[in-house]
């Protein structure tokens, strides 16, 4: 068995895992506290779950909310002071679990969990694509993940989408992020209709036939098309497959995306299915279970 831990900017999510079954999970908020007062908390609630299941665990996998090279988490936008710069040894010893820890970033945890147990079994080769607040990307190629020079491989959020598009946090124009994350279509909607309402409000309205609502979907759905042509053409994966909250409204984005990657992917590259995710929010934490296996030599 497996310990894994999914740190966000809002939650740290904790289960015990077992062959990508979770047996036991738990979460907490992600304190403005220092992360080793965090994990040490972390660590000793696992111990106590592996203690009440009598279960033997033989490593931690741990999903970080940025990129991960040279040993170090490298960014981390979303999280308080004190994440950021840390080595992952040095949070091995913060965990104090005296077990070999691996660390990753969460959309290729994310993609893992997929590929592992979810829509992406029996595939070698699969683009994740979480779609949420921002978006996220992870690469599975020919059966391993795809870490890249700055652990960033498949990070497609800042891709410019549309020349003159939108302003993206990122301080450029038209990235996909600034385009179809969740905030981006209720910018989008606004500007439209005047009215500040959800997402998931906003694809009721489509799916109702509204117009400036389809429209806000369809434009999100474009965007999305030109991120997976580029994956498409550089990776060639099997399937994409979108998870995150606004995956849900897959349904909504699915004809401008598939036309805009006919549009922008070569054909040789085509057809590539986008696959809704099946694991739900706990993807990251049965993808970082699996990827500490697989550190061990286990799978
Ligand atoms: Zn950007």
């Amino acid at each position: 068995m497996e310990f894994a831990i999914d740190v966000g900017g809002t939650k740290i999510a904790y289960a015990l895992v077992d062959h990508s079954r979770i047996m036991a999970s738990d979460r907490v908020e992600t304190a403005d506290a220092p992360p080793a007062e965090q994990l040490r908390a972390v660590g000793r609630q696992l111990q106590a779950m592996a203690r009440e299941a009598g279960a033997k665990v033989a490593a931690v996998g741990l999903s970080l909310p940025g990129p991960i090279a040279h040993d170090t988490l490298l960014q981390g936008p979303n999280l308080p002071k004190g994440w950021v710069g840390q080595r992952i040894q040095d949070f091995a010893a913060m965990l104090d679990l005296g077990l070999p820890l691996f660390a990753q970033r969460d959309a290729l945890m994310g993609g893992l969990g997929e590929y592992a147990a979810g829509a992406g079994r029996g595939l070698q080769s699969l683009f994740y694509i979480t779609l949420g607040t921002g978006i996220g990307g992870g690469l599975i190629l020919d059966g391993e993940p795809l870490l890249g020079a700055d652990g960033a491989a498949g990070e497609v959020g800042h891709f410019q989408a549309e020349p003159r598009g939108p302003v993206c946090g990122c301080g450029r124009r038209g990235c996909v992020e600034a385009i179809a994350a969740g905030p981006s279509i209720e910018r989008d909607y606004a500007k439209r209709t005047g009215h500040a309402i959800g997402a998931k409000e906003i694809a009721d309205r489509a799916r109702a036939g509204e117009q400036a609502a389809l429209a806000a979907y369809r434009r999100a759905g474009r965007a999305l098309g030109v991120a997976c042509a580029v994956v498409a053409q550089a990776a060639n994966p099997q399937a994409v497959i979108a998870g995150g909250s606004l995956a849900e409204s897959l349904d909504l984005l699915q004809p401008a995306l598939l036309q805009s990657l006919r549009q922008h992917a070569w054909a040789a590259n085509l057809p590539l299915p986008i696959l809704p995710a099946q694991l739900g929010g706990p993807a990251p934490l049965i993808g970082a279970a699996y990827f500490a296996r697989r550190g061990l030599g286990e799978d």
